[in-house]
């Protein structure tokens, strides 16, 4: 069951600033407080969606679509998407205690600004 409390449903209820990059109607982005790489953005759906598995049975076609175009939109904004400019990044989820997430509300890492190395260590 998805959990009300969780600190990305307190960013988006406005209980918990963030650094916000971009919002549209079904989806926030904004910088992660603890950046694993020189760049970290997250972007997560508004709906509450606990992960993909969540997201693929309970969204609608509208927000799957613009929550995979926000990724681009958002590297492109911070400036991490001209691969003529030494651009480049990583977008990854993590789901499940297995796949090393912690917070339980969908979200979509984004890494860049630097060389992001190995795909899994
Ligand atoms: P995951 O391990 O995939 O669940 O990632 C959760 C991410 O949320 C981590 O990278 C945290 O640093 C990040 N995080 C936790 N609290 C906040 C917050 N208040 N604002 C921004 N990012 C956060």
């Amino acid at each position: 069951m998805y959990d009300k409390n969780n600190i990305f449903a307190k960013i988006l209820r406005g209980e918990i600033p963030c650094k916000k990059i971009y919002e549209s109607a079904n989806v926030l982005a904004f910088y992660d407080v603890n950046p694993q790489k020189k760049i970290h953005a997250l972007v997560i759906p508004k709906g509450e969606y606990m992960d993909l598995d969540d997201l693929n049975s309970k969204a609608s076609a509208e927000e799957m679509v613009e929550l995979i175009k926000a990724i681009t939109i958002v590297a492109k904004k911070i400036g991490i998407s001209d691969l003529v400019k030494g651009g480049g990044y990583r977008a990854l989820v993590n789901v499940g205690e297995n796949g090393g997430q912690e917070v339980p509300h969908l979200h979509f890492h984004i890494f860049g600004g630097e060389k992001i190395g190995k795909m899994v260590s």
